[in-house]
């Protein structure tokens, strides 16, 4: 076999699966369809990440990339302005992170896995994948000179993000429950000079007439920031203009932001992406797992992704060394539905967020501060804590505290 395990994919979740099970002494090959450095969204990461990190013994090749500290997250409607500090969270652990351009710090993790004797092919990308052998995966891949390849292993982890890869050509595919949205998004000289700017905190504001509508600015370390903007599928239709002249007419509609880029350069062209929510019947099967966006991705809001697809390696890394020696492994309990319920946390706040009950709630002027504390951890991403009470039957939480909150 040419590997013990083969991954999909040199995202977040595939380079600290591949350096973990390094660590454990599995042969690892990673198939990665581009070439790094490359873009990716997804540049705001939340501390509960910095656990995986820190587990997967990477903290000091992260922290070596002087990326722009977060400590929390500030918010923006109308005029109004609040903001939660991580140091002030309900649960104990790391209280700040990182805003990372995705290029440096994915090609960072990617050279570490490497580091520990992981192997990776860019510029191969998978194009069939066949399990009906018990005990041997194979993988088919074609590479940038358009050779193809079979590849064969004793077990797969799909870290396609974006791409699906196994999803889709197992026909794992079922609809996301969140209705389809989309983003324009660019990275901007921001030249914010604006005295009570935090750097360190990503900024959401909040259209003032929409309030589906929402931006993103999350500053790096170099001057520069990512912007973007999400809103509803048939929303771009009533806007007029190239997509950067969208982008800064509803950038500039909301007073923050326009006070903060009055002097900003918009220099790099403007991206879209629109119907990213997807789910899977299944996070595993016969020889395979799906690791981060290949399995469930929600939505950008608040910044759930990264966390997600590093707490998705840390779960399924140990899994995977126990199948291979010859362990058996409860994947629906140890796997799926752990790795769910904190999906699930966070769905019920993206939900609170887009029917305006948890915008209600960020900016009440008055809250309680254990309450508040609760819901620090929660945008903190420490949504597997089960001794944090809003984690728990949230829907319910979150109408109780809502009801207790003005209208926006
Ligand atoms: P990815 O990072 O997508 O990596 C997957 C890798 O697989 C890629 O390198 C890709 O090239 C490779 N691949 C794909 N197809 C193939 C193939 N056929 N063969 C081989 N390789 C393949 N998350 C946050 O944490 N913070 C944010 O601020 C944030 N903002 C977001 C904003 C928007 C608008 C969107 C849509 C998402 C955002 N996300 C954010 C989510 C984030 O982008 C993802 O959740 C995260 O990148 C998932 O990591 P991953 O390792 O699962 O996959």
């Amino acid at each position: 076999m040419d590997a013990d395990v083969l991954i999909i994919g040199a995202g977040p979740a595939g380079s600290m699966a591949a350096r973990m099970l390094k660590k454990r002494g599995y042969r690892v090959v990673i198939l990665e369809k581009e070439l790094f450095p490359r873009f990716s969204i997804g540049e705001s990461l939340l501390p509960q990440c910095m656990a995986f990190l820190e587990e997967a013994d990477l903290l000091e090749q992260v922290a070596a990339e002087n990326f722009q500290l977060k400590n929390g997250a500030a918010f923006s409607h109308a005029g109004k302005l609040t903001e939660f500090d991580f140091s002030q969270k309900f649960t104990p652990g790391w209280g700040s992170t990182y805003q990372v351009p995705r290029a440096g710090f994915d090609q960072t993790l990617a050279e570490a896995a490497e580091d520990c004797g992981a192997v990776i092919h860019y510029r191969h990308s998978i194009v069939a994948a066949d399990f009906n052998t018990p005990g041997q995966a194979r993988l088919t891949t074609i590479d940038g000179n358009g050779l193809q390849r079979d590849w064969t292993a004793g077990w797969v982890m799909d870290a396609s993000g974006f791409g699906r890869v196994l999803p889709r050509l197992l026909e794992l595919e079922t609809p996301s429950s969140l209705p389809p949205r989309q983003a324009l998004f660019t990275h901007i000289e921001d030249r914010i000079t604006v005295p009570d700017y935090d750097r360190n905190k990503i900024l959401i504001a909040i259209h003032p007439q929409f309030h589906e509508v929402w931006y993103w600015l999350i500053p790096f370390s170099n001057g520069r920031s990512s912007l973007g903007v999400v809103m509803p599928m048939d929303f771009i239709a009533t806007r007029s203009g190239s997509p950067l002249e969208i982008l800064q007419e509803l950038a500039l509609a909301e007073p923050r932001l326009a006070e903060l880029l009055k002097d900003s350069r918009f220099d790099a062209p403007v991206n879209r992406i629109g119907g990213y929510s997807a789910d899977v019947k299944n996070l595993y099967g016969e020889g395979f797992v799906l690791l981060g966006n290949a399995g469930e991705f929600l939505d950008p809001v608040f910044s759930s992704g990264v966390t997600i697809a590093l707490k998705s390696a840390s779960l399924a890394v140990p899994l995977v060394d126990k199948h291979l020696r010859g362990v058996p492994v409860d994947w629906q309990a140890d796997y799926e539905q752990t790795l769910r319920n904190g999906i699930n946390v966070f769905r019920a706040y993206v939900d609170a967020w887009y029917d305006g009950r948890f915008q209600r709630i960020i900016f009440a002027e008055r809250q309680l501060t254990q309450i508040k504390s609760m819901i620090c951890s929660i945008l903190a991403g420490f949504v597997w804590d089960e001794t944090n009470p809003m984690t728990q039957r949230c829907s319910k939480k979150i109408d109780a505290v809502a009801d207790s909150c003005p209208p926006l």
